[in-house]
Formats: structure tokens, C-alpha cells, sequence
């Protein structure tokens, strides 16, 4: 079957988070599995866009209320990435360095869904599964349904995979004129608490709806930012599917961004040398546990936990443990844990920004990886940890309720429910003294590291989604 993925994000392209991941693996497994896979993101001024090599498949205009834009398709020539990647150009709305954060970002998303979808038609072949990718591309299934001008488009099936339902890309009446001319009477579709809701129009519309873990799908019936009710009535179509990684990006024995590299045979050596590298870079002693945190420095990710859960745990274990943390966000967070420099000199150190090689090093060097989350759809980091044989603790919420179990229950990390600095603390000081254990700490990480969890498995799931949602068009 053809497969369009349509998504703000595809990693090398273009990545701020795990739906950049999800994005640049899954269509690779889908291709492999026999189907004909196509991605398509916006032309971002990316550091892969100017190093490779594009081609111009298609142009146009499309409008946008009173704005005109010019667009082209460009398609990657060499489909290195296993599949067709195709970016849409509009040179006044993406020909920057960020992914997100502007104020137009409304009329670029909504721009790209047009473009992608004037150029669906130009093709003349429809694809047989439109899979959006959250609420940047969540008015699709409703404009292919209701908008007069696509309605070639309207038996294309179509999938919102939700890899974080907390923003839903809301926009106000002023800006309905920007959606290709419907039949009023729909407008109900897009609507959502007084305001238009992308992804809320996604869950109304699309023929099925995934979320990236199971624990997830359960966890947005009880608490999405507004959208619960919506996810109660639309269950009968929804299915939670717990995401994969790229083993061929993220192994330990290949990564191309390690100098050391190593397998579950001789992780000890492999790990120490990696351990060796990243403590000289950020001061830190390689003969004591290190506990590290990668991720977007907000609440969500228990981000406003960390600088007060750190100092806690190395006033109270100071000379025993080293904290190192690498991420970016809330201003607040980050100047707080700038600060704790000071104070503990040698024992912790912080890196403030995005920076895809350090977080392959802090996987492969960390004994630890803390994951504090309040929220986690599904969570990449422990998985990543996992097979680097790093043990991820976390608060047992969404995707890291299905990946991780404490190894008082036999399992792979250490985790706790609440998202308090107290349950962080406690975790840390089991995690110690789990550390000065070496036949029980090697065994655990031996256990994380055999799990599979590739992609392989999963992308069968989908194509079970998309089989049962084209056969029930045709019924
Ligand atoms: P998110 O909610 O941010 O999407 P995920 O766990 O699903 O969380 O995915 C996070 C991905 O982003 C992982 O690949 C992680 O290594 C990466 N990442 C997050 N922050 C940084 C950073 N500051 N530098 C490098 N990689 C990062």
C-alpha cells in the first residue's frame, strides 16, 4: 500500500523530540515491510536540507485568506533515508532555523497541510493512508473530507498518531477564512471549547487515532488539557501503540558518534571508557555513579523536579554521586541549574542547549538516566538508555509505566509514582546503593540491554490499523 507520513518533524531533517524520531524510523520499517513510504515535512533551513541533495517535483501557489504563497516539493534524490523524503518549500514560512515558536506558526503549519494536499492531487493517485503526525498536521482528515476543492482527496484514509496530546494548536474565529471553503454546516468538526482545535479536528475526523503507548491512550481519558471527553467518545477507534527505536541509529556497537564502542559482551570496558571521556569534558570522577538527564527543561518532563532534586541528592551523597544534565527550556529551570554549579563543583555540571552527539555520549557514559516526567505519551530516553545499558529511573506514567519495571519487581530500572523531589531523592539513594551491588547492577543493565524493542514488531501494528480502516471503507 502507499503510505504518506505527514509531520512537522523527521529526524536527520529536522528534530526538536521524540516525534522527529518516531518519524524518521517507523517509514523505514513500513518500506522494508514491502509498502511505498513517503515523508513529507516542511523545508526548514536545516543543516540536512543544505547538505544534500534535492530535486523540484512539483510548484504552486496556494492562499491563505488574502496571503498568496508560492510552494515547491522537493525530493530528496538518493532516498538515503530508506524511504521517499519529500519537503514542502515556502520560502516566506520555513526558510528558518526553527522548528517552532513564531507567531505565524498557525498560518505556516496550515500552509504546509495545503501545499501537501494541492500536491497530493497534482500527482493524480491517491495514496491509500494519509498518517498525520499531532496537531500540526490535524486538519487534513477534515479538509480531504470537507473542503469543496479537495474532494478527490475525501476516500483517503486517514490516521492522527498523537505523540503528545498537551498541545493541540489552537487558533481563533478570526483565522477560520484560512480553511479551503467548506459547507458551514461542519464547522462543529473544528471546534473545541470556543476555539478551533487542530487536534481535537484530527481525533473528530481521522478514520483511526494512535497514541505512541498504551498506558497513554488510558492515562488522555482522565487528564489532556481539555480533550478528555473527546478521547471517551472516540475509544472505539483509538489504539494505543508503544513506539520503537532505530536500532540501526541507536547501537552501541555502531554509533557513529561514539569512539568507544561496545555490546552486551563487554559493556563494563566499553561503558567506563565512554564514562572516562564524558567526565573529563565536564569535570566529573569516573570512579562514582553517574546519574544524567537529557530532555526539554519543563514541568512536563519534571524539568522544575531537577535543580532542587539534584542539590538534594548531592548534599546528602556529596562525594559519592555526579549529576550531569543536558537539555533546554523554561528560563527559570535553566538558571537554577546553572547556578548549582557552584556549589558542587566536580560533583555536577550542566549543558544548556541541543546537542544530538553529547546525548549519545551521556547515554553510553551514564550509569543512570533520570526521567522525572509528569507526562510521557511514550518516551524515547529510556529506551535509548536501555539499550546503551544505562538504567533509567522513572515516575511511572504513560510510555515509561510500559517500558520500565523497578528491579524489586524483577525488572529492567527504578521507578516511583509520585513527581516530587522526595520520590526523585529516594530513587537516587536506591540507585547507589544498587550501584555498590556490581553482580546485581551488571545483571539488571544486562537485562535492559537484551530487550528488543525495534521497530520491526511495531510497524506491524499500524498496518493491522490501516488494513482494517481501508477494508472498512470498501465493506
Ligand atoms: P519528547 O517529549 O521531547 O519528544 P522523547 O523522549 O519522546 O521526548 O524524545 C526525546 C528525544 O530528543 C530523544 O531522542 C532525546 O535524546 C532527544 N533530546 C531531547 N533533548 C535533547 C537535547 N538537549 N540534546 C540532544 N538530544 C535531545
Amino acid at each position: 500500500m502507499e503510505i504518506f507520513h505527514i509531520s512537522a518533524e523527521c529526524y536527520p531533517m529536522a528534530k526538536v523530540g521524540g516525534l522527529a524520531d518516531v518519524v524518521g524510523a517507523l517509514p523505514k520499517y513500513q518500506q522494508n515491510a514491502g509498502h511505498q513510504v513517503r515523508v513529507v515535512v516542511p523545508c526548514y533551513d536545516t543543516k540536512f536540507k543544505n547538505e544534500n541533495d534535492f530535486e523540484c517535483v512539483h510548484w504552486g501557489n496556494i492562499k491563505l485568506g488574502d496571503f498568496d504563497f508560492l510552494f515547491s516539493v522537493l525530493k530528496e534524490r538518493t532516498d538515503k533515508l530508506g524511504y521517499e523524503l519529500y519537503l514542502i518549500e515556502i520560502k516566506e514560512l520555513f526558510d528558518r532555523p526553527n522548528i517552532y515558536g513564531y507567531e505565524d506558526d498557525i498560518e505556516r503549519f496550515l500552509s504546509f497541510q495545503i501545499a501537501v494536499l494541492d500536491w497530493i492531487i497534482a500527482r493524480k493517485k491517491n495514496p491509500d493512508i494519509i498518517n498525520c503526525h499531532d496537531h500540526h498536521t490535524g486538519l487534513i482528515p477534515f479538509i480531504i473530507k470537507y473542503s469543496y476543492k479537495y474532494e478527490i482527496l475525501s476516500k483517503i484514509r486517514t490516521v492522527i498518531t498523537i505523540h503528545n496530546g498537551l498541545y493541540q494548536g489552537w487558533f481563533g474565529y478570526d483565522k477560520l477564512h484560512y480553511i479551503p471553503e467548506f459547507d458551514l454546516k461542519h464547522v462543529g468538526f473544528l471546534e473545541w471549547n470556543n476555539s478551533l482545535n487542530s487536534l481535537a479536528v484530527a481525533v473528530k475526523c481521522a478514520h483511526a487515532v494512535t497514541t505512541v503507548s498504551p498506558s497513554y491512550l488510558d492515562e488522555i481519558n482522565i487528564s489532556a488539557n481539555g480533550l478528555e471527553a473527546l478521547f471517551n467518545m472516540t475509544r472505539g477507534k483509538s489504539k494505543g501503540i508503544l513506539n520503537g527505536i532505530d536500532i540501526e541509529v541507536w547501537n552501541p556497537l555502531k554509533d557513529k558518534m561514539l569512539e568507544t564502542h561496545y555490546s552486551i559482551e563487554n559493556f563494563e570496558i566499553g561503558k567506563q571508557k565512554n564514562k572516562e571521556k564524558l567526565c573529563e569534558r565536564f569535570d566529573l570522577d569516573p570512579a562514582k555513579p553517574l546519574f544524567s538527564f537529557i530532555g526539554r527543561l519543563f514541568n512536563e518532563k519534571g524539568g522544575d523536579l531537577l535543580p532542587q532534586a539534584s542539590a538534594l541528592a548531592l548534599s546528602e551523597n556529596f562525594e559519592n554521586i555526579n549529576i550531569l544534565i543536558l537539555g533546554s527550556g523554561n528560563p527559570d529551570i535553566e538558571k537554577q541549574l546553572l547556578q548549582l554549579r557552584e556549589d558542587y563543583k566536580g560533583n555536577y555540571n550542566v549543558f544548556i542547549g541541543y546537542n544530538e552527539e553529547l546525548a549519545h555520549l551521556i547515554y553510553a557514559g551514564s550509569d543512570f538516566i533520570l526521567m522525572p516526567s509528569r507526562v510521557e505519551p511514550c518516551g524515547l530516553n529510556q529506551m535509548y538508555a536501555l539499550r546503551y545499558g544505562t538504567i533509567p529511573i522513572v515516575r511511572r506514567t504513560g510510555g515509561l509505566r510500559d517500558t520500565v519495571i523497578d528491579f524489586g519487581d524483577n525488572g529492567n530500572g527504578i521507578c516511583h509514582d509520585q513527581a516530587s523531589v522526595g520520590d526523585v531523592c529516594y530513587s537516587i539513594n536506591r540507585a547507589v546503593s544498587l550501584y555498590d551491588n556490581k553482580d546485581n547492577f551488571n545483571s539488571i543493565i544486562k537485562k535492559g540491554m537484551s530487550i528488543d524493542h525495534s521497530w520491526e514488531r511495531v510497524c506491524q501494528e499500524y498496518i493491522e490499523i490501516y488494513n482494517q480502516i481501508i477494508q472498512k471503507h470498501e465493506n
